[in-house]
């Protein structure tokens, strides 16, 4: 019952859940690439496996070699961490075929949230509120697109049900250009996803990103642990996260929670997942479900003391989960800061030998780093290397913390955005709180 697990990611996740692990007595196998021998979980795992060379395509996305490696080291259950194929039905599927358990959700869960459209269905039924728009899929019939955009009234976005990573959408401001802008998003969701089904939507201008953790075991039991604030984002990437969000009420994360519940009902889930919405003028409009574990879970750890990776093993253990809905008490506020080894100014990635390193620390401080003085950072992944967690008793406190903290840390060797967080800190807008999605390109001079 889940003795020894393969952790089939690498960086700071990994090394999350590898600790994680060996709290719970569970035994690891770190798989990695030839360029990440060094990585710290590998250094610390019980055993590891190399599954291919450096490009993701031949190592971290290999699924027969990573298949592979749980197969000759006895290892019972495979931990996708985020990114790379933990949103792949296929893998979740293949996994479980060859005997293994998946730490994430079914596989029919994963297929039927990873298609918007039919994510959005399911979400309608559950009461979930959506942005409003075409009922599902457009189909071929010009006039009637024309009408169904003037009823839901312009700007509108046009998506690809197969869309992801910020890609296949295009936003429309006037009638003339609609019917190019669908023809030309589907010839691209075709190409891109192979799947040409879209639809329309409501073009919101200024939302707040605000997304609802939920983590439901294999009894029938499901929670929500309240939401996070997201905004604070350049190019759909988020770079600050924050919980709770500022503004919201008790009664709104009561009521978007318990619709989340539902959802998660309706669909079957199962393990940790992420309803994510655009809030608008005190309305919640949900887009889309991340059927994993979260780079920023751990703001949500911090002001609900509830530990989301283990819930997360003990879920794949077939253990009921720890808490109850009335156990979640929100307590303080939490705000993560993403670092990046990459230049403040132009964003360019700054890979490379990390010559000295110094974490920082204090009360309430929780820093989640692989790196370590002569890391060498490697130039073929994801440029984030770390993630400053400060947690307060109110987001004063917080922001008091990450203020220090940003100033304690010292990374040498590369560059990294720690002076952005630096200068992002002394916004007042950012202060006030409730900044909108644009705000950081706008802020920035990026738009
Ligand atoms: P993906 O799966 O590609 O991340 P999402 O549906 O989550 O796609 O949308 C990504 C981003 O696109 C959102 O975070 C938001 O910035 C923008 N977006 C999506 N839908 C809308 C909308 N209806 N109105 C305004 N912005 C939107």
């Amino acid at each position: 019952m889940l003795e020894k697990i393969v952790i089939a990611n690498r960086g700071e996740i990994a090394l999350r859940i590898l600790r994680a692990c060996r709290e719970m007595g569970i035994k690891t196998v770190a798989v990695h690439s030839t360029a990440d021998n060094n990585l710290k979980h590998v250094l610390l795992a019980d055993e590891t496996v190399c599954i291919g060379p450096p490009q993701s395509i031949d190592s971290y996305l290999n699924m027969p070699a990573i298949i592979s490696a749980a197969e000759v080291t006895d290892a019972t259950g495979i931990h996708p961490g985020y990114g790379f194929l933990s949103e792949n039905a296929d893998f979740a599927e293949r996994v479980e075929s060859s005997g293994f358990t998946f730490i994430g959700p079914k596989a029919d869960a994963i297929r039927l949230m990873g298609d918007k459209v039919s994510a959005i269905a399911a979400m309608k039924k559950a009461g979930v509120p959506c942005v409003p728009g075409s009922d599902g899929e457009l189909k071929d019939d010009p006039d009637e697109n024309l009408r169904i955009a003037r009823e839901i009234g312009y700007p509108i976005i046009v998506k690809a049900s197969g869309g992801g990573g910020g890609r296949g959408m295009r936003v429309v401001h006037a009638e003339a250009s609609l019917l190019s802008a669908i023809s030309l998003t589907k010839t691209e969701a075709r190409a891109a996803f192979n799947n040409d089904a879209v639809y329309m939507e409501k073009f919101l201008e200024t939302p707040r990103h605000i997304e609802f953790q939920v983590l439901m075991d294999t009894h029938g039991n499901v929670i929500h642990l309240g939401e996070r604030d997201c905004s604070m984002q350049r190019r759909h990437q988020k770079v600050i996260e924050e919980a709770p969000a500022p503004g919201i009420s008790d009664e709104q994360r009561n009521r978007i929670g318990k619709r989340c519940v539902q959802a998660c009902k309706d669909i079957g889930y199962r393990s940790a997942g992420t309803f994510e919405f655009l809030y608008e003028k005190d309305e919640f409009y949900f887009i889309e479900m991340n059927t994993r574990l979260q780079v920023e879970h751990p703001v949500t750890e911090m002001i609900t003391g509830i530990d989301i990776v283990r819930e997360q093993l003990r879920i794949a253990r077939g253990e009921k989960l720890s808490y109850t809905q009335e156990d979640v008490k929100i307590q303080g506020h939490a705000i993560e800061c993403r670092i990046n080894a990459e230049d403040p100014k132009n964003f360019m990635p700054s890979p490379g030998l990390v010559t000295l390193w110094h974490a920082p620390g204090g009360p309430g401080i929780r820093m989640e780093s692989h790196i370590y003085s002569g890391y060498k950072v490697p130039p073929y992944y994801d440029s984030m290397i770390g993630k400053l967690i400060a947690h307060g008793e109110s987001r004063e406190v917080a922001f008091a913390r990450v203020k220090n903290a940003l100033n304690e840390i010292v990374i040498e060797g590369i560059k990294t955005n720690v002076p952005l967080h630096q200068e992002i800190f002394q916004h007042a807008a950012f202060q006030a709180g409730g900044t909108d999605i644009h705000y950081l390109e706008k802020r920035l001079g990026l738009t």
